[in-house]
């Protein structure tokens, strides 16, 4: 990431600051911190004003630190307390009114700002996630990236996959490829779920062995430069898939092919929910699809927007999203697919290559 870009971002963002009459913002969830000034830490505040962006860093990022940020903000390394420095930097303007990030500080963090600062603290939400929204082409670049390493990874694992291996096997074997491939690190934990466990969407990889003519549910991410993919795929183990099996994974893939073609930027997240709700409805499977369509994606692996039926709020153009429609039968399993799909000006694009077929693994 450039320093232009970093600068492009907080000018944005400074443009929203007068909009809520904020003398400056206090930033301190750190995929936030990455995207307005590269940044990639596990500790540190930022404080962006109008003139002055200063990141706030301890000793174990003296190297770092300046290294990523280069002229994107000051950097100042306190070794003792980066809340005191912060209060140092304030103390002249006791009559600022700097907004926190509400939806993410602790309540002992907001406690301590209102000790330690004598000015108007201003709970805001979101407001650099709105701005994140909107991917650039080098974002969307890496997300295709991430998207492209995760599928290579699980082509490389699946001749691996067969009745009797257990999920924390397969999960492992799943992780190590896509490490060797460069993923700077699993999104979130990896889901391998094999027969009735594919049926919890949530499922967490348990020891369980996958049985001949099971489901097996595997849902999974990359990241590069940052950036997160974030994948799903379904497949019966050791023999032919039965009738039941197929007519669920082809309700599944209809509903997500279709709301592929359809979903568009400007429609609502409860819109573009009903795409794929609709087809599965329709054939008598409504509640057994109980998730949200899909989610937002970029530094986190879920960001705005949120594609689900409770959200009036508009898909801005040049989002990522995720589109994951589900079927989930209690005691017999489930069936889950999941693709990336960036929604530029001339429509919807795949980043990843959804799977077609249901595939046996044997
Ligand atoms: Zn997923
Ligand atoms: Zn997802």
């Amino acid at each position: 990431m450039t320093t232009d870009t970093c600068g492009q971002r907080q000018a944005a963002l400074r443009s929203r600051l007068e909009g809520e009459a904020l003398d400056a913002l206090l930033v301190t969830h750190l995929p936030n911190i990455r995207y307005l000034t590269g940044f990639t830490g596990s500790a540190a505040l930022l404080l962006i004003a109008v003139e002055r962006a200063v990141v706030i860093t301890d000793f174990r990022y003296e190297v770092q630190a300046p290294r990523e940020v280069g002229s994107a903000a000051e950097v100042v390394i306190d070794p003792v307390s980066v809340w005191s420095r912060l209060f140092g930097v304030l103390k002249e303007h006791d009559r600022w009114r700097v907004g926190i990030e509400s939806h993410v500080l602790t309540v002992a963090d907001a406690a301590r700002i209102g000790k330690g600062f004598r000015g108007e603290v201003v709970p805001v939400a979101d407001v650099v996630e709105d701005l994140r929204v909107a991917k650039s082409a080098d974002e969307v670049a890496a997300i295709r990236a991430a998207a492209g390493l995760a599928q290579e990874a699980l082509a490389e694992v699946l001749p691996s996959i067969r009745v009797g291996r257990d999920e924390f096997a397969i999960a492992a074997d799943l992780e190590g490829a896509l490490r060797r491939r460069g993923s700077e690190w699993h999104p979130f934990p990896t889901i391998v779920a094999s027969g009735p466990r594919s049926a919890l969407p949530h499922a967490r990889t348990s020891e369980r062995a996958v049985e001949s003519g099971e489901l097996l549910l595997v849902d999974f991410g990359a990241q590069v430069d940052g950036y997160c993919a974030d994948l799903t795929r379904t497949y019966v183990v050791g023999t032919r898939a039965d009738e039941r099996q197929r007519m669920v994974y082809d309700l599944v893939g209809q509903a997500q092919r279709l709301a592929m073609e359809r979903l568009r930027a400007g429609m609502t997240g409860a819109e573009a929910d009903a795409l794929a709700r609709d087809v599965i409805r329709r054939r008598g499977f409504g509640d057994a699809f109980g998730h949200a369509l899909g989610h937002g994606l970029g530094l986190e692996v879920h960001e705005a927007p949120r594609l689900a039926a409770s959200t009036e709020t508009v898909i801005p153009a040049h989002a990522v999203v995720t589109v994951e429609p589900g079927i989930y039968l209690g005691g017999w399993g489930g069936v889950r697919l999941e693709d990336d799909v960036y929604l530029g000006p001339d429509g919807p694009e795949c980043l990843s290559s959804p799977a077609a077929e249901l595939i046996e693994l044997m």
